[in-house]
């Protein structure tokens, strides 16, 4: 018997738990612990299976985790769940083990991890209070609640009269800064009180944060970013940071968190929300010490409260315009943000890289699940024995291809161009043309693809023909090439012909001071520092950006103890 749900609430999420010889100990395992706000839900065929998931469907309760013990009545967990799948697209699948039978099933749980078939894999406590069960449990829930799957919380609302570009802009920007929001419409009950308010002619979307009377109507993305932290006249007009970070991806996060952790009044701003390109990755599987991965979003909201707690400040949605080297008090830098300035005595460029995108919207919901924009080189060995795709005909998508040729059965190289030779160096061409596992195909381009999560097809269309193949495939890695963010740094911060910056022992040896080069991170303007993607020769992952930061602490003390002195 399901649960009724009054009229006016909010339908209670679900936990499906399927199983045979050990389904009821899980189902007593979680009732204990997720009973009160979860339903427990434990089918016993196939049949009534079905009939359940239909029935929840019809009555748009949303299944929160699907739980499926290793092997249910003789069909393998995964198999079960790719099969359910589309009645609960955003379930996240579960696959629990007995003790006994632990050892042997890692190996084909952890190749159905990477292949993107399932979300986690437990042992079964083996008593009560396994907490490590528990944490596991409880991210996946969080997880699931935070990618816009489900919300209880009322958080911010939104009054709008249906999608619009707006609409979609604000719902991102409050969504990568972890902030619950909700969408009414004009005649609802909290339309009809906040248009009452702000007038009935106010343009939509019209915004309400919680406990909060004012009303935002289409607010910028200066407007929300001040909402939180306020506008860069909040600094104070004469005031001087110790540290200014331009950007706040991994690499100016890492850098904030380390700064004001040992005492440098440090200021981040960024012209989006908080969290940079990895804050928009949906899973990141290769950061240390996050065995079953971290969404992008949850890491950089992490670094983010982590380095509020130890009192850097942020400034969000306002876009960095330029740098007056030395144009401050005592030497400092002057930051313009538009009309608007900040001072540092020191600043952090961690701008990242634009990577190109594909715009295949039902790729874009595939990355990190057989969609990689770069190499992604920690997924060769997903890849084995199977049919991958590469797009992009540059040199970087030609080492891919080489790469991935090691491992997977086949690699097909699609390039826009008629060939590959205005576009790759000649000893990578001839490198791909005596590989028998590399295929080049000119002239083609990605028009759709999909799968049951995690890519299984592809839509390619040959550009002189316009005719549309359906081809299967397990790997899709996209190198269409990053464009560096900084136009806005003077030409006194050398760059290279691309428009990175360079640092350390790569600037040009004629600003070098007493024929040294200066330190790593270092550019050729003192107390300007560079970190993350936007580094010339940056290897373009969350880990070493997140390093570079942190390392630039070191050199921004030996700065400021210099100017002082
Ligand atoms: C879809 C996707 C998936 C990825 N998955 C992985 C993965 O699984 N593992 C992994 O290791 N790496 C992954 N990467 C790469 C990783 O995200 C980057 O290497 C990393 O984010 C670089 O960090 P960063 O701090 O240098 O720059 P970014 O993360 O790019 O952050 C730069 C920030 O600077 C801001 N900014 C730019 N210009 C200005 C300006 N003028 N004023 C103010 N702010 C500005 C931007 O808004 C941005 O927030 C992925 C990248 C993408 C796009």
């Amino acid at each position: 018997m399901m649960r009724v749900t009054p009229p006016g609430t909010r339908p209670t999420p679900v936990i499906l738990v399927l199983g045979s010889d050990f389904r009821q100990a899980m189902v007593d395992v979680l009732t204990q612990r997720y009973g009160r706000e979860y339903e427990i839900l434990a089918p016993s065929s196939m049949e009534e299976t079905i009939e359940v998931l239909t029935e929840l469907r019809t009555g748009q309760r949303p299944v929160a985790l699907a739980a499926c013990e290793f092997f249910a009545g003789g069909e393998k967990a995964t198999h079960l769940l790719a099969k359910l799948q589309k009645f609960m697209p955003s379930a996240r699948r579960l696959v629990y083990v007995p003790a006994q039978r632990f050892r042997g099933a890692v190996r084909q749980l952890h190749e159905s991890l990477a292949e993107g078939r399932l979300d986690l894999y437990l042992m079964l406590p083996q008593g009560p209070r396994d907490e490590e069960f528990h944490t596991a449990i409880a991210e996946t829930l969080s997880d699931w609640a935070q990618s816009g799957s489900y919300s209880e919380i009322d958080g911010t609302r939104i009054i709008a009269d249906g999608p619009s570009p707006d609409l979609a802009r604000i719902r991102d920007f409050l969504d990568r800064m972890g902030l619950p929001n909700t969408v009414h419409a004009p005649d609802s009950p909290a339309g009809v009180a906040a248009l009452a308010v702000a007038g009935p002619d106010t343009p939509l979307p019209l915004l309400q944060a919680p406990n909060d009377d004012s009303l935002l109507s289409n607010p910028s993305n200066a407007d929300l970013g001040a909402v939180l932290y306020g506008r860069p006249t909040d600094i104070g007009e004469d005031a001087v940071c110790d540290l200014v970070v331009v950007g706040a991806g991994p690499a100016g996060l890492a850098a904030a968190v380390y700064a004001a952790s040992e005492g440098l009044d440090t200021l981040v701003i960024d012209q989006g929300p908080i969290g940079g390109q990895a804050g928009t990755s949906s899973m990141i599987r290769n950061y240390l010490g996050f065995p079953r991965g971290i969404s992008g979003m949850r890491l950089a909201q992490r670094a983010r409260s982590q380095a509020v707690r130890f009192g850097a400040r942020f400034l969000a949605g306002q876009e960095v315009t330029g740098l007056r080297l030395g144009g401050g008090p005592e030497g400092s830098h002057v930051i313009e943000l538009g009309e608007e300035t900040v001072r540092g005595r020191s600043v952090l460029i961690a701008t990242g890289v634009d990577y190109r995108r594909l715009g295949v919207e039902a790729l874009e919901g595939l990355v990190g699940r057989g969609v990689n924009y770069g190499a992604a080189v920690s997924t060769s060995r997903e890849v084995k024995h199977k049919r991958v795709f590469v797009v992009g005909g540059g040199n970087s998508a030609g080492q891919a291809a080489v790469h991935l040729s090691r491992f997977a059965q086949h690699v097909t190289m699609l390039v826009r161009r008629g060939d590959l030779a205005s576009s790759m160096s000649s000893y990578l061409i001839r490198e791909i043309e005596g590989n028998p596992r590399v295929t080049v195909r000119p002239r083609t381009m990605v028009t759709d693809g999909g799968g049951e999560g995690h890519l299984e097809w592809l839509n390619l269309r040959d550009l002189d023909s316009g005719d549309d193949e359906r081809v299967d495939a397990a790997g899709l890695y996209l190198l269409l090439g990053a464009q560096p963010t900084c136009q806005w740094l003077p030409t006194d911060v050398a760059r290279d012909e691309r428009g990175f910056v360079l640092s350390g022992a790569d600037t040009p040896w004629q600003s070098w001071q007493g024929g040294r080069p200066p330190a790593p991170y270092a550019t050729t303007v003192p107390g300007v520092f560079v970190a993350g993607d936007i580094r010339c020769g940056s290897m373009k992952r969350v880990a070493s950006a997140s390093g570079e930061g942190a390392g630039v602490v070191p050199l921004v003390h030996a700065h400021l103890a210099s100017v002082a002195n």
